[in-house]
């Protein structure tokens, strides 16, 4: 996909209501640090319009981003920051639950995962969530620059084990340090915007 133009159009806080929009959207959730900002920057084609935390966790919105006036990139709150206080996880679960079961617009959810990591409780649940209210999420599996080659069918066992994901669920390793999988997150978008 050529980006022509992207605009950080609307973020939303706890309290915000959620925009109705008219163009097919694209969800990017995953733990806090995960690696959520780099690649969306990375999809964008941008050094740093999401921002990428020094402080993991501050940025507790729900970020729409217009591509080219074709398709949205949903940035969702980062979960399970360890610091948090239990209210704040609750209202980031609330945020990204009520996202997800009203947005009419949802074409496609991807849940971010370290490759590295066995998912966390709160990966599995975020996946199960994705699942039950409808969606096949597509797992990406960041910083794959950080194994190595040959570790990669481990980790991606590992992931799916994890997730409690079956072996048509789709896992994207990706790195935005090489780009690694970057075409292939560009293709489903660019698969979304032809729908
Ligand atoms: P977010 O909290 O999920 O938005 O994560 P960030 O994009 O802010 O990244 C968290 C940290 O991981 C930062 O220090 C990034 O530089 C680093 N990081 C993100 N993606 C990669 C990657 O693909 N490879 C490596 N090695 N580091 C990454």
């Amino acid at each position: 996909m050529v980006i022509r133009s992207c605009n950080l159009e609307t973020v939303c806080g706890p309290t915000s209501t959620l925009p109705k929009n008219d163009l097919p959207e694209v969800a990017f959730a995953g733990k806090s640090n995960v690696g959520k900002s780099s690649l969306i920057n990375a999809v964008m084609n941008r050094k740093s319009l999401a921002r990428v935390s020094a402080q993991p966790g501050k940025t507790q919105t729900i970020n729409f981003y217009n591509i080219n006036d074709e398709i949205y990139v949903v940035d969702l709150p980062g979960y399970g920051f360890a610091k948090a206080s239990e209210k704040e996880r609750e209202r980031w679960g609330k945020m990204i639950e009520t996202y997800l079961n009203t947005s009419d617009m949802i074409r496609a959810v991807f849940l971010l995962v370290d490759i590295r990591h066995t998912p966390s409780a709160n990966d599995k649940q975020m996946f199960e969530w994705m699942a039950y209210v409808g969606y096949d999420p597509i797992v990406i599996a960041t910083k794959a620059d950080k194994i190595k080659r040959s570790q990669l069918d481990k980790q991606i066992k590992i992931l799916r084990e994890g997730l409690g994901a079956d072996k048509d669920t789709i896992i994207v390793p990706f790195s935005s340090q090489t780009k690694q999988g970057l075409d292939t997150i560009q293709d489903f978008l660019d698969q979304v915007i032809e729908n």
